[in-house]
């Protein structure tokens, strides 16, 4: 009778805890919105990284002073004070 009555508010405190628990994330997200609006505040930030990136990369462009390609300062070599798209130019 015990044993039954144990399990049956085991059970019963298990359902009011996860109730709770969906209910105050409710609230939360209700009240502050801190998981949407950092997920608002995210996706804006990725892009706009993305484009500095993009911006950083044309602003770097250089052109190869053998074939005069256009290629991205991290993506060249820099020797003798000139400027070459790939290794091959640089000999
Ligand atoms: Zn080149």
């Amino acid at each position: 009778m015990f044993a039954k009555l144990l399990l049956f508010l085991l059970v019963f405190f298990f359902i009011f805890v996860i109730g709770i628990g969906t209910l105050a994330r409710a609230v939360r997200r209700a009240l502050f919105g801190s998981p949407s609006s950092a997920n608002r505040d995210n996706p804006p930030g990725r892009s706009s990284r993305g484009r500095f990136g993009n911006e950083e990369k044309a602003e770097h462009m250089l052109p190869c002073s053998v074939c005069g390609v256009h290629v991205p300062e991290s993506d060249g070599i820099k020797s003798g004070g000139k400027f070459f798209c790939c290794e091959a130019h640089r000999k």
